[in-house]
């Protein structure tokens, strides 16, 4: 899936009968704190350990039964991160971009994002493991680290070179970048340091 062109909601939609949907978000705050009194951590951006032991964001397929793509989308984030997440209403506006592949099945991946304050994604983080898929389809949540540690590897290079799901990788990369939590040069150097396997 991961190379495909990105489209908008609408252009996503007009693909027409025969694909199947799955929405995702990526659920953010800022964050003033420093680690080690010194690193600042500059947001708290949430993903999630999978059943399938990669990471990737909460989220899923959309049903026939859901009155829309972010209808299905809530349902989704109450089944993987508990009663916390009702109140969030992800919007038409909050689309980020979608992704679409032939194989294994026809499927277009929609990205979202929304930015919390970091008190209600403490909340959000302190009710998961209440939630319906706690410890089957999600094994927990985690903060990815947006910061890159002294040895220019530590921190966000080390976290991208782990498994990510579909196109769960680029889907981080291409958010933190427009939404301007990390800046650009620093998301490339990231990322090329990550390919070069460290
Ligand atoms: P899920 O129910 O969360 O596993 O997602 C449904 C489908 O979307 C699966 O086929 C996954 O491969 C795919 N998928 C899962 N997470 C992502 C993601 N972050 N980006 C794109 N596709 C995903
Ligand atoms: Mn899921």
């Amino acid at each position: 899936m991961g190379e495909s062109r990105v489209l908008s909601r609408a252009e996503a939609l007009e693909l027409g009968p025969g694909w199947r949907h799955a929405c995702h978000a990526l659920l953010y705050a800022p964050c003033p704190g420093r680690l080690f009194g010194r690193v600042p951590l500059r947001h708290a951006v949430l993903m999630q350990m999978r059943f399938d032991g990669q990471l990737g964001f909460p989220g899923g397929f959309v049903d026939p039964r859901d009155s829309s793509l972010e209808a299905g989308l809530s349902r989704e984030l109450r089944e993987e991160l508990g009663s916390g997440a009702a109140p969030l209403s992800l919007a038409e506006g909050d689309h980020l971009g979608a992704r679409f592949a032939e194989t294994p099945q026809r499927l277009v991946a929609h990205f979202y994002a929304k930015r919390l304050s970091l008190e209600q994604l403490r909340a959000l983080e302190e009710g998961a493991t209440k939630a319906a898929d706690h410890g089957l389809e999600v094994l927990g949540l985690v903060r990815v680290p947006l910061y890159t540690l002294r040895d220019g590897v530590g921190g966000l290079p080390t976290f991208l070179s782990n498994s990510f799901v579909a196109s769960a990788r680029q889907q981080l990369l291409q958010a933190l970048g427009a939404l301007g939590l990390v800046p650009e040069a620093e998301l490339r150097r990231a990322d090329a340091v990550s390919r070069k396997g460290l």
